[in-house]
């Protein structure tokens, strides 16, 4: 099933979302939609300058077996 990880552009919440076709991703934990889908080789701390990395690092390292895909 594809499984996707998310970062919501509202909360910047960074979620693990099953998508299925036709339906659009929606952020659990603040309701919203415009979510943006977190490819593999795609670094989304460049384009967000100071803020928040050591959390969200954290929580993807422990998604990622702890390798750090922003390190
Ligand atoms: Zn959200």
């Amino acid at each position: 099933m594809p499984l996707f990880h998310f970062v919501c552009t509202e909360c910047q919440a960074r979620s693990e979302i099953l998508v299925r076709g036709g339906e659009p991703p929606v952020c659990p934990h603040c309701g919203a939609t415009d979510l943006v889908k977190q490819a593999s080789a795609f670094a989304p701390v460049a384009s967000d300058p100071g803020g928040g990395l050591p959390e969200s690092c954290r929580s993807c390292c422990s998604l990622n077996n702890g390798t750090c895909p922003n390190q």
